[in-house]
């Protein structure tokens, strides 16, 4: 007889000389655990994410120590700090540059809203130009909001179906930001 067992969030079923799980639910806790961030860091809120990576907060704990500045390597795009609005286009091909499944962390109130920075000269807020999973506020946000954003882009990760970025919604979104799906 087997048992029902959960390792590392995924609930498994072991028995005499095999372990059955669900394939999408191994992938996603795999790839929850191994994300591969791309700071694109600009300015004072970049400073704070560079504190989250060093020793005493440690993102190694949660295998994110590698950073990418390669766009086709990286699983989490980070954009922290201020964003004018001649630097968009660099972002939005920043981010069209990685590779599916990938997803986007805005740290801070000027990537999130362009903070207090409401001139003709800075994009108010990165989600006009590519989408945004998850909000970190804050001016600046400390080392453990950054974290708790972190965890919360596991947390959909964990539960984001296979299937889901291939979901009509997701094209939707995808064609409202203009993005080509195939780069
Ligand atoms: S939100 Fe505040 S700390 Fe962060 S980049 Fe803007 S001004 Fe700097």
């Amino acid at each position: 007889m087997g048992k029902v067992e959960v390792v590392n969030g995924v609930e498994t079923f072991n028995g005499e000389g095999f372990q059955l799980a669900m394939l999408d639910k191994v992938i996603a806790a795999a790839r929850a655990n191994s994300v591969w961030p791309l700071p694109f860091a600009t300015s004072c809120c970049g400073i704070e994410y560079m504190a989250t990576m060093g020793t005493n907060y440690d993102v190694a704990r949660f295998g994110m120590e590698r950073m990418s500045f390669s766009p086709r390597q990286a699983d989490l795009l980070i954009v922290a700090g201020t964003i004018s609005k001649k630097l968009a286009p660099i972002l939005k091909q920043v981010y069209e540059q990685m590779a599916e499944p990938k997803w986007v962390l805005s740290v801070g109130a000027c990537a999130s809203s362009g903070g207090i920075f409401d001139t003709y000269s800075v994009l108010q807020g990165i989600d006009r130009v590519i989408p945004v999973d998850v909000y970190v506020p804050g001016c600046p946000p400390r080392p453990e909001q950054i974290i708790e954003g972190i965890m919360n882009v596991h947390r959909l990760v964990k539960h984001e179906s296979l299937r889901r970025r291939y979901s009509d919604e997701y094209k939707h979104l995808l064609t409202k930001y203009n993005l080509n799906e195939d780069e």
